[in-house]
C-alpha cells in the first residue's frame, strides 16, 4: 500500500478530501499538523503533532516519530507547513522543493527580492519594521500603495492607501491585527514588520499549477471577475478557463516558469496570483501548495472527472492519470465574502440559492454562534458556491445569483477580554 504524509494547519474540509482521495486510490495518509486542539476532527486520526514555526525542529520531529515507517510522498496543504515539509521530506529521502526553495516563498518579502533580482515582473517595494517612527517612512511611500504583512495568507492584513493619512491609518490598523494574541500565537516570524508595494492595477489571475521535477505544467488559470481595487482585497469569484487572450496566457505562464525557476520550486502543486496589464503579468504571489480551502473543487480532470485532490495525491504517489487534463466546461467557485464582523447568528436562503440552474454544490462552512471577522482583519470565509457551464459568463451568472439568495444574520460581538491578554479584540473595539 502506498503511503502519503499530509502536512497542514488546519484539520479540515481540505485535508478530508486529500485523505479521501487517498482511501479511494488504495493508499493510506498520515497527517501531521499544528492544531493540536483538534485533534479529535474525525479526520485526523493519529496526526502527529508539530509547531511549524520551528520547521527544522518539526522536520526532524517528525522524522524521527516516523522513523521505521515507509513513505512514498509528502504533501502541503497551506503555506504554513511547505517548510516543515521540506525539511522532512530531506530527512526521510522523499521528493520535495528545497529547503532554500521554500524559505524563499516563506515571507512575501523574501519572496520579492529574490524574484526581483532574477529580473521578474514585481511591484517596487520595501519593509520597515514597526518600531520604526511613520514620518520617517513615509517619505520613501509611492502611492498608491498596498501595505502588508510578510507572512500571512488569504489577503488577512492587505490594505490599499492612496495618500499620507490613508497609509498612517492602514500601517496602524495592521499592527493592532499583527499584536492580535490570535496572530501572536502562531509565533510566525516577521509580526513585526510591514511589506509596501506600489499598486498595480489590472486584471487578477490565479494559476493553479503542477512541477514534475522541474517541469512545470498549468493545470488551470482562473479570472477573477470583479476582483477588488481596494482598500480591502478579500476573494470573490474564481472562474476557469480564462477569457484572457492567447498571448497574455502565455506570457503568464512562462512568468510563472521562470518564477518557480528563480525561487528554485521543483516538485508538487503551485498556487500563484498575477495582476496583468498594458505592462503584462505582475507576480503577485507563488505559493508551493495547492489552492486553499473548499476551491479546488472547482478543478476536476479526466473522463472520470476526478477533483484536484486526487489529481495531486495520484501525482505525489507516482500513480496513473496525474497529467488527465481539465475538463471542458466552465467551472467557478464563489468564496462568500463577509458583509461585515460578527457573530453568525443564522443564514437563510440555502436551499433556493443551491438549486440555482448552474450551482452544482454550495457549502457553508463558517460555523453558527461563532465570531467571523470581515476583511482586513478576516481570513476566513463564510462559505463556498459552486457552478459549472458551458461559458464563464453564465457560471459567474449562476454564482451571482445563487449569492443573492442568501442572507447571513450577522450579530455585534460585544467586547470581551481576551482570557490570555487581557486585550480587547481589535474589531469588537472598533465595531
Ligand atoms: P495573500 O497571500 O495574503 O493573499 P497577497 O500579497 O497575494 O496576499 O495579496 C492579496 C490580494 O491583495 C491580491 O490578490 C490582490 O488583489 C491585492 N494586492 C496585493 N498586492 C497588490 C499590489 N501590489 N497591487 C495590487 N493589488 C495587490
Amino acid at each position: 500500500m502506498k503511503r502519503l504524509l499530509i502536512l497542514a494547519s488546519k484539520l479540515g474540509y481540505q485535508t478530508g478530501s486529500f485523505a479521501e482521495a487517498a482511501r479511494r486510490l488504495g493508499a493510506e495518509a498520515v497527517f501531521g499538523t499544528d492544531r493540536c486542539g483538534r485533534l479529535d476532527d474525525p479526520w485526523a486520526d493519529g496526526a502527529v503533532p508539530l509547531h511549524f514555526e520551528d520547521p527544522e525542529q518539526a522536520g526532524r520531529l517528525l522524522a524521527s516519530t516516523l522513523r521505521g515507517q515507509r513513505f512514498d510522498s509528502i504533501l502541503a496543504l497551506g503555506d504554513r507547513p511547505t517548510s516543515t515539509a521540506a525539511h522532512a521530506a530531506r530527512a526521510l529521502g522523499l521528493t520535495y522543493n528545497s529547503t532554500q526553495s521554500v524559505e524563499n516563498c516563506r515571507t512575501k518579502l523574501r519572496q520579492r527580492e529574490v524574484l526581483r533580482d532574477a529580473g521578474l515582473p514585481v511591484p517596487d517595494f520595501f519593509a520597515f519594521s514597526l518600531s520604526e517612527d511613520i514620518s520617517r517612512v513615509l517619505p520613501r511611500v509611492k502611492f498608491p500603495c498596498v501595505v502588508k504583512p510578510l507572512s500571512l495568507a488569504a489577503s488577512q492584513g492587505v490594505i490599499r492607501a492612496n495618500n499620507a493619512s490613508e497609509f498612517m491609518v492602514a500601517a496602524r490598523r495592521v499592527q493592532t491585527l499583527l499584536e492580535s494574541p490570535e496572530l501572536r500565537a502562531t509565533r510566525e516570524p516577521s509580526l513585526d514588520r510591514l511589506l509596501v508595494e506600489r499598486y498595480i492595477p489590472g486584471d487578477e489571475v490565479a494559476i493553479e499549477a503542477l512541477l514534475t521535477h522541474g517541469e512545470l505544467r498549468v493545470l488551470a488559470i482562473f479570472d477573477k471577475p470583479g476582483h477588488p481595487e481596494g482598500p480591502y482585497f478579500e476573494e470573490s469569484i474564481y472562474v476557469t478557463p480564462s477569457q484572457q487572450p492567447a498571448l497574455a496566457q502565455a506570457s503568464l505562464a512562462a512568468t510563472l516558469r521562470a518564477s518557480a525557476r528563480a525561487l528554485g520550486l521543483t516538485h508538487g502543486p503551485v498556487h500563484a496570483e498575477f495582476r496583468l496589464n498594458e505592462d503584462g503579468p505582475w507576480v503577485l504571489e507563488i505559493s508551493p501548495r495547492p489552492i486553499g480551502g473548499l476551491c479546488s473543487r472547482a478543478l476536476r480532470f479526466g473522463p472520470e472527472k476526478i477533483f484536484l485532490e486526487e489529481l495531486l495525491v495520484r501525482h505525489a504517489l507516482e500513480m496513473n492519470g496525474s497529467d488527465l487534463p481539465r475538463e471542458k466546461e466552465s467551472s467557478g467557485v464563489m468564496m462568500i465574502p463577509v458583509p461585515r464582523s460578527g457573530i453568525l447568528e443564522g443564514v437563510e436562503g440555502e436551499a433556493p440559492a443551491a438549486a440555482t440552474p448552474g450551482v452544482s454544490e454550495l457549502h457553508i462552512t463558517a460555523r453558527l454562534h461563532d465570531f467571523i471577522a470581515a476583511w482586513p482583519e478576516g481570513s476566513s470565509y463564510l462559505g463556498f458556491i459552486f457552478a459549472r457551464g458551458e461559458e464563464p459568463a453564465e457560471v459567474v451568472a449562476a454564482l451571482q445569483q445563487a449569492h443573492a439568495k442568501l442572507h447571513f444574520t450577522l450579530a455585534e460581538r460585544l467586547p470581551v477580554e481576551h482570557p490570555l491578554a487581557g486585550k480587547i479584540p481589535a474589531r469588537a473595539r472598533e465595531d
